[in-house]
């Protein structure tokens, strides 16, 4: 599965994507679809919330980049995967792609109007993009200057 974002960042704005992220997966190995699997970059597995066990699920790529006021990011997510029913609701059948696909990236974003005007806590404030957001914008909460800003969610395509 890979998934890509853009933002759009303002020159007051310090950004950087967070190397976590959470993903809906059907999971094999606790047999349910639409579950919701935390992921980090780095991490050789990640950990699904349904039950809180770790998932044979990974981060394989993680390439972030800039083209002028965008940040964009690109991240493939490799999986271990094969065909089963939902062990609860009876009749669904699991897909390597979620029937409904869902991510949320996260990120760090830091204000230079705080920084030039000697606020100590300019760099640790945390966002998120997330699906069927269609349009995110975050502006400081001290001084209210414009930070971030997305036209669309994240998008999840299944390759091959
Ligand atoms: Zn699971
Ligand atoms: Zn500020």
């Amino acid at each position: 599965v890979e998934v890509t974002a853009r933002v759009t960042v303002t020159p007051a704005a310090h950004f950087v994507w967070s190397n976590r992220l959470d993903l809906v997966h059907d999971c094999l190995v606790c047999l349910r679809v639409g579950r919701v699997v935390q992921l980090r970059h780095g991490m050789p597995y990640g950990l699904c919330t349904g039950n809180e066990h770790p998932a044979p699920m990974r981060v394989s790529a993680f390439d972030a980049a800039e083209h002028g006021a965008e940040r964009r990011l690109r991240c493939r997510i490799t999986s271990w995967w094969a065909p089963f029913s939902d062990s609860v609701e009876a009749g669904v059948q699991a897909s390597e792609l979620s029937a409904e696909p869902w991510v949320r990236l996260h990120y760090r974003v830091g204000c230079h109007t705080c920084r030039d005007s000697g606020v100590g806590e300019w760099l640790g404030m945390e966002g998120a993009l997330e699906s069927g957001a269609a349009s995110a914008v975050s502006s400081c909460p001290r001084c209210g200057t414009a930070l971030v800003s997305a036209v669309a969610g994240p998008e999840i395509d299944l390759v091959g």
